[in-house]
């Protein structure tokens, strides 16, 4: 089934010119980007996307952290991409996370973990509304879809 995702990559990802590789990434895997854009996060933007960790010692550091430079927000849409891009960004501890996974390969700590993908199907539709307007978001069909799924 379809889903959509809500994807960024953060700060340090930007910083560290690291967007085209990991975008790469997604794409060769066969996800398709329906929106992206360049921004820096309002801190009470900031605030609202990580709301659930509002009580955790570390969200004063986390809302610092994203809200620190130019963040990548994107909507990326494949079948059951949801759990497939968590798989593909790798543990919250980069330190933990599998060889092959973009923070395993890219990354040293937790706090510059350089990427956030949406957890469930609810946080997916939760986030991309808190960043972007429907008409932001370019739907459209794979040319080669079926050379990368059996359905059409
Ligand atoms: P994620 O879903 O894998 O991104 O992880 P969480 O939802 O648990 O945490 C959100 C983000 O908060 C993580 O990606 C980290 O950037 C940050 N974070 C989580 N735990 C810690 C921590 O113990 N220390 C610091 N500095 N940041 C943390
Ligand atoms: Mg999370």
């Amino acid at each position: 089934m379809k889903q959509k995702s809500f994807v960024m990559l953060k700060p340090d990802a930007v910083l560290r010119r690291l967007t085209g590789k990991i975008l790469t990434r997604f794409e060769e895997r066969g996800l398709q980007i329906l929106a992206a854009k360049m921004m820096i996060i309002p801190r009470a933007q900031a605030e609202e996307h990580y709301a659930e960790h509002k009580e955790k010692p570390f969200f004063g550091d986390l809302v610092e952290y994203i809200t620190s430079g130019p963040v990548l927000a994107m909507v990326i849409e494949g079948d059951e991409c949801i759990t497939l891009i968590r798989k593909m960004v790798g543990a919250t501890n980069p330190q933990e996370a599998d060889l092959g996974t973009i923070r395993g390969d890219f990354a040293m700590e937790t706090g510059r973990n350089i990427v956030h993908a949406s957890d469930s199907p609810a946080s997916a539709e939760r986030e991309i509304a808190l960043f972007f307007q429907d008409d932001e978001i370019c739907q459209y069909q794979l040319p080669d879809r079926e050379l990368v799924y059996e359905e059409p």
